[in-house]
């Protein structure tokens, strides 16, 4: 069986480097329940794909609702009887620490592990997602010894005071497209507070997921604090979302499953919080620094192949540069290496599957029939692999579908303004609010803009910035509740007051 298995491995993981990620890749992908590595009840498995080479790189057990239920059972026992949640803060986050040095112990396999999965480039695997990872893990391990409750000015004849205390029992429910930034960002929090998780990965990325529950154990996180199950959305996410025992989901992916989730919820009444799709708009005002607002507009659209939630997709160009600007954002992209992802010199590998890569290149021909102009890309960069060549559409009318829809892919929308009143009229003509950037070297329209715009995150002459000190959420339909900084501590944890007779 293992013969057999292996040259399909050595093929989907063609280029590998690192001896340990080929070992990874031959042990069976089993769900973690209660500190042990098990299949899933039905004994079902589903392949997960490497995008660049389209050869299956794993088979991953496929977790459905009994699986989910012994999940709950050993995060609520975990979190009933185990000390993880009365910890001294200090041991907490001792763990939490420990954590970000396996993690970055282990940068070089993580990052190939994730380039293998998801088939984002490696080196920015290496610099922003396993990076991102350690630092997550890090910042809230600090977290862990300073959440504070208060005293309260209370009659003399008593004393109040609040104590900020764990939720319960959390599902979190990730995306494929920074699978374990994404993970990181939902367990580090949930843990410093002192819960228990359920993770379910993305169905199209297990892998990453399921490395960082083997460093957890290593680092030695109790049993059935951190579980995780593999599996896909209607089975195992559905299952998660709706079950009675689960305290708080927290979510992100698409608006349209985030619905899901916050219908699902309503059984026992669980806290949500959803961060979901975006259509975010790039202003550049003709005063910008046009130098540096080209290649980093482009980095917002293109990074990670466009599968951003952030992506600055709508790029708003004042009157007067916009010819200009288009014709170097179409230098620039034509300009891009796009290939294999594991080659250093890679800048931009291939969407993240078939379906993607169907999806993307629909979006195209809806743009070109809706009249937009097409100055470069738009079509497959390779016979293998889900490549597609960098894509502008150039005269972009912010009412296309081009413009209103998420495409999640790497395709940019240049769409003309006439001064600030338009600009930011045009920018919040959209369902979605997470994020939105403004380029100019006027200090106060800068500032005025960032206050007009209807998003979760802004920046200023600049595009992409996230550090884990700093809120991330939507406005309107991209969500609610912040990640990231204190926000998350709030959103893991629950308050009680106390009185004291005297
Ligand atoms: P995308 O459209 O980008 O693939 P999704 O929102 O479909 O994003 O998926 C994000 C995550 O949500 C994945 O882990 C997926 O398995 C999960 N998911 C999809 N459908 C459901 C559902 N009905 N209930 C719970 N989770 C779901």
């Amino acid at each position: 069986m293992a013969a057999a298995v292996a040259p399909a491995v050595e093929r989907a993981a063609a280029g590998i480097k690192n001896q340990a990620v080929l070992d990874f890749l031959r042990k069976p992908k089993m769900l973690l329940i209660g500190g042990k590595w098990t299949p899933a009840k039905s004994g079902k498995t589903f392949e997960t794909i490497n995008p660049a080479n389209e050869e299956v790189l794993a088979l991953v057990a496929e977790g459905g609702k009994a699986d989910v239920d012994e999940a709950v059972k050993a995060a609520r026992k975990a979190f009933e009887e185990s000390r993880w949640p009365r910890l001294n803060p200090h041991q907490r986050a001792r763990m939490l620490y420990k954590i970000a040095e396996l993690i970055e112990q282990h940068a070089d396999e993580l990052a190939e592990i994730e380039t293998l999965d998801n088939g984002k480039a490696v080196t920015q695997a290496r610099a922003i997602d396993v990076a991102g990872a350690a630092e997550t893990f890090r910042y809230y391990a600090g977290w862990c010894s300073k959440i504070y409750g208060e005293t309260n000015p209370s009659d003399p004849s008593m004393f109040n005071y609040t104590l900020r205390e764990p939720v319960g029992v959390c599902g979190q429910i990730i995306p494929w497209n920074f699978p374990l930034l994404m993970a990181c960002w939902k367990i580090a929090p949930a843990l410093a507070c002192g819960n228990t998780v359920i993770l379910k990965p993305a169905e199209q990325t297990p892998l990453s997921a399921l490395r960082l529950g083997e460093l957890a154990q290593e680092a030695g996180l109790p049993d059935g604090v951190l579980n995780i199950i593999t599996g896909f959305g209607p089975g195992a996410g559905s299952s998660i979302a709706e079950h009675p025992e689960i305290d708080k989901v927290a979510f992100t992916g698409s608006t349209e499953v985030g619905r899901l989730i916050l219908q699902a919820s309503t059984g026992n009444l669980k806290r949500v919080s959803l961060e979901l799709g975006g259509k975010s708009p790039n202003i550049i005002f003709t005063d910008a620094d046009l130098g540096s607002a080209v290649p980093t507009a482009m980095m917002g659209v293109f990074y990670n192949t466009g599968q951003v939630c952030a992506a600055g997709t709508r790029i708003f160009v004042q009157q007067g540069k916009y010819d200009e600007f288009v014709d170097q954002l179409t230098k620039f992209s034509a300009g891009m290496t796009v290939g294999n992802p594991l080659d250093p010199a890679t800048k931009m590998g291939p969407v993240v599957s078939k379906e993607q890569f169907d999806r993307v290149r629909n979006y195209v021909e809806i743009g070109k029939r809706e009249g937009a102009k097409l100055t470069t890309g738009g079509e497959a960069a390779a016979d293998r692999g889900y490549f597609i060549k960098p894509t502008i559409f150039a005269d972009v009318n912010n009412n296309m579908r081009i413009a209103q829809e998420e495409i999640f892919g790497p395709v940019a929308a240049a769409i003309p303004f006439k001064d600030e009143n338009d600009a930011v009229l045009q920018g919040n003509d959209t369902t979605y609010g997470l994020a939105a950037a403004v380029w100019t070297r006027d200090i106060a329209r800068a500032h005025k803009v960032a206050r007009a715009l209807k998003a979760g995150t802004v920046w200023i002459n600049t595009y992409g910035a996230i550090d884990p000190i700093s809120p991330f959420g939507g406005y309107k339909q991209s969500g609610f509740g912040r990640e990231l900084g204190k926000h998350s501590i709030e959103l893991y944890t629950q308050i009680k007051s106390v009185y004291v007779k005297l």
